[in-house]
């Protein structure tokens, strides 16, 4: 086993125990400590700075025929990467090399804009690449979060159709959000250039469990102006079970 691998492997244990002893404490665990338990398992390699890019657990080609090889290389080499290089550049003005980027992200007000725009956007892809399968092994969730869905939005369908609405209503370069809110409910909305829900400085507050990247450098490639195209087909590549692992782990009891 590499040491990497290693590391992966006790972070994981780790979050099964906390997720155990959760489970025991009724009443005492706050979503935010779910929510840094299950950041904690899902993040496990970028606990503190300096931070590294994501590795992805499938090639470049993978999400062909809807998101195409090229996109998905420069996003990741080049995009992702900068933002990390630039976080870690910024971390050294402007403190903070002590958080988690979940921590930084929680307070970002106070390092200032290199930290928003890099840390958000390091946040928000790490969560990207991890919500994406191969089309065709993606499966309509399932279990508590499809009834949560239905409980939130009336239908899967509507869930869908008001996600859809905040993404190409998003003017200019953003994200669109499925959130679990303060009182555990799902909730949908978006947030300009790389800010996300996590951030002090976001109107629109959760903790994200699904994610859409609608900059044009995430689908102009394929879909050029056609931005609602690629949101109908990015249901074709999303990892419902990763997002029901989020979703589980934050509404637990
Ligand atoms: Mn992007």
């Amino acid at each position: 086993m590499k040491t990497q691998d290693r590391r992966i492997f006790l972070k994981k244990g780790m979050f099964f125990s906390i997720a155990g002893l959760t489970g025991l404490n009724l009443g005492l665990t706050t979503l935010t400590s779910k929510a840094s338990a299950l950041h904690n398992h899902l993040s496990y390699d970028d606990l503190k700075p300096p931070f590294s890019l994501t590795k992805l657990p499938y090639a470049y080609d993978s999400m062909e025929p809807i998101i195409d090889r090229k996109t998905m290389e420069i996003h990741h080499q080049r995009h992702h990467m900068a933002y990390v290089n630039n976080l870690n550049n910024a971390l050294k003005e402007s403190g903070g090399r002590n958080k988690s980027l979940q921590e930084l992200m929680r307070e970002v007000s106070k390092y200032g804009d290199a930290v928003r725009d890099n840390g958000g956007g390091h946040y928000n892809h790490d969560l990207f690449w991890k919500i994406l399968t191969r089309p065709g092994t993606s499966k309509n969730p399932a279990g508590a979060l499809r009834t949560a869905i239905s409980q939130s939005f009336g239908s899967f369908e509507n869930f869908q159709e008001k996600f859809k609405d905040h993404a190409l209503r998003r003017f200019g370069s953003g994200w669109a959000w499925l959130v679990v809110n303060d009182r555990g409910r799902l909730e949908v909305g978006s947030t300009p250039n790389q800010d996300n829900p996590l951030m002090d400085v976001s109107p629109f507050k959760g903790f994200p469990i699904l994610g859409i990247d609608v900059w044009e450098h995430a689908y102009y490639l394929k879909y050029q102006n056609r931005r609602s195209e690629y949101v109908d087909n990015f249901w074709k590549v999303v990892n419902w079970e990763e997002v029901s692992k989020r979703y589980q782990a934050l509404t637990s009891r």
